[in-house]
This record gives structure tokens, sequence and C-alpha cells, in this order.
């Protein structure tokens, strides 16, 4: 039997025999890797757009439930997204929430335009130049659509990484992510880097997950140091979450729904139930309630309905046949449509 080729000190990186290992992987990735819309495609801002919707959205959700077909068969390319009012892109992206990906992505497309001659650029650092792209998304779309020879380290492949080489220092410091990415760039191929990326992050996907790593049967087994993976990586703790109450009108009058324009970097330009002070609504009963989570809140929103409301700034009454165009987060549509009857 041959001997492992392990390195003998733990975390001390790249194995000795990084040929063996890419060989492996690929092989491997060759033989069971999932075959993605956007591994199949070769244009950059298609695969702009599967990085941002996936940056915090399952593969089962942007492929299964349509966003990822839809969005491309209405903004088919730069020149389509970068051309679009920000209203429709929003409402396109509804259902995907962290809305900022969609308008960065419309910034991004304009930028291609502007600065590039709609010419999508092959460079990475000029990718990474482009609003809302950063160094992992640029180092995808240059690999899978330019098959460069660039690293791209997302939870994936940094957990990958951190276990075959044992890393036990934290990932999410500025230190820890200079070694992961240093050890990632050492190992991409010269040529080939976007079947050696997908095959690291189908790695971390399917075999050196989260909560489970199935090392028996593992294509990089003979080349990883780690003896515990699931203490592996190391990460600060996550914030606990927090509970929290929402109270919003569902104000109508004949034919008319009060609606309420978001502000702020997050749900900017979304339309949602007007919001109220609890101490506002204390003699009014709730209709309803529903729950939902976002980012480390899980909010209870209680419903009151009303005939008899005033718009305030920022709220205005809508027909009700003008409510599905509006750009909505998920949970005030599943309200306003449990209430409408949509
Ligand atoms: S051997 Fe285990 S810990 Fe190492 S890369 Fe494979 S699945 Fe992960």
């Amino acid at each position: 039997m041959p001997q492992p080729p392990k390195e003998k000190t733990p975390g001390s990186g790249p194995s000795a025999d990084p040929a063996g290992l890419r060989a492996a992987l690929c092989r491997w990735f060759g033989e069971v890797g999932e075959d993605y819309p956007w591994r199949s495609t070769r244009d950059p801002y298609e695969v702009l757009v599967s990085e941002v919707m996936l940056q915090q959205t399952q593969v089962a959700t942007v492929l299964g439930r349509g966003y990822y077909r839809r969005w491309l068969e209405r903004f088919p390319d730069v020149g389509a997204l970068a051309a679009a009012e920000e209203a429709e892109v929003l409402r396109v992206w509804e259902g995907l929430g962290y809305y900022s990906r969609a308008r960065n992505l419309q910034r991004a497309a304009r930028a291609v335009v502007e600065e590039h001659g709609g010419e999508f650029p092959r460079d990475p650092a000029a990718i990474e130049a482009l609003p809302g792209v950063g160094r992992y998304t640029a180092g995808a779309v240059a690999s899978f659509a330019f098959d460069a020879p660039v690293p791209a380290v997302d939870a994936n492949i940094a957990r990958v990484l951190a276990r075959l080489f044992d890393f036990r220092e934290r990932i999410d410091t500025g230190a820890g992510q200079r070694q992961l990415w240093g050890w990632a760039a050492e190992l991409v191929p010269g040529a080939g880097g976007r079947v050696w990326n997908s095959a690291l992050m189908e790695l971390g996907q399917r075999v050196c997950k989260a909560r489970s790593a199935a090392c028996e049967g593992c294509p990089a087994a003979r080349w990883c140091l780690c003896a515990d993976p699931l203490a592996l990586p190391v990460k600060k703790d996550r914030p606990a979450v927090t509970e929290v109450d929402e109270h919003v009108l569902v104000a109508r009058r004949p034919g008319e729904i009060l609606l309420q324009q978001e502000t702020g970097r997050r749900r900017g330009g979304l339309w949602k139930l007007p919001g109220r002070e609890g101490g506002e609504v204390a003699g009014m009963r709730p209709s309803g309630k529903q729950r939902y989570g976002i980012t480390r809140y899980r909010v209870t929103m209680h419903l009151y309905e009303t005939d008899s409301a005033e718009a305030r700034e920022g709220e205005r009454w809508f027909r009700l046949e003008e409510v599905a165009e509006l750009p909505m987060p998920s949970p005030y549509r599943r309200a306003v449509s449990r209430y409408l009857g949509d």
C-alpha cells in the first residue's frame, strides 16, 4: 500500500503532493459533479447572476423555484438588466430576500455597459472592481466563465481547506482568511481553474459537509490531515436569535389598500403593510399573525384590519389590481395575499 503523503504539521498548508490531490478530486468531480446550468454556461453574466443568487439562497430555491430561469428570461444580458426599471428588478427578485443583491447586480450590469462598452471584463481585478462584487464572486466568475487560474474561497471551500490542512485557527478573521486564500491560490492549477474550483466546492457540498463528513470514500482522504472534521472550521459563535414583535395594518377602503414604502439599505424601495408602534394599536384586536426570520431576528407580525386608516408620510393607497406588480418582501406578500385572497 502506498503511504498517504500527509504533512507532518497540522495547519501547515497544501499537501506535498498537490498534483495527486488535484487529479483525484478532478477525476471524482468528472464522475459525480452536478450539472448545474451555471456550470455549463461560459457566459460571465449568467455566472455572476447565479453566484449572487446563491450567496444567501439554497440551490434548490434558485433552481427548483425557477428564480434563475425567470431572471435570465427577463434580463438575458447586461444590457437588458442595465436598462430595466429598479422596481421591476426588485419584483423579479422578490422571494429571494436580501434585495441589495438585486440592486448590486443591476449596478454591476450598468458598470459593464458604461465602463466596458458592454463587454464583460475577463481580468479578475476588473471583475472585482464591479459594484457589489467581492473577491470570492470575482474568482468564481473568472474561473467558471473564463477558466482563469484563480482561487474562489466560498464557505464550502473554506471548510474543505480548513479540514484538509487541519487548520485550527479561526477562519473568520483577517489572518484566517489570508491563510485560506493563500492555500487556495497555491493549489489552483495553472490550467483548469473552472474544474478545480468546482470540484472543491462540490466536495464541500456533498462529502465534507458542515454537519457531517463522509471521510470513508472521500476522494481527498489520502491527503487530508484532519482527525476531527466536525470540530472544524473554527469560527466565532453566531449571535443568539432575538424575538421581536411587529404590528402592521391591513388598511383598506373600497378597491384599495394602504402600503408603506420601505427605506434603508436592505429593503429600500419595496412596499409593505404599514407598520405601527405597539401603543398605537393597543386598542385594536389583531386579526391574525405570521412569523418569519430575518438575519438574527425571529419576527412575529401581528396584523390589524381597519377601514379607517390615514396615509402617513411614505404611505399611499394602491388599487388592488396594482399590488401584484409592486416589489414586496415575501412575508408581506404572503400576508397581503391572505387578506386579498390572491
Ligand atoms: S477526508 Fe473527511 S475531513 Fe478530510 S476532506 Fe474528506 S470528508 Fe473532509
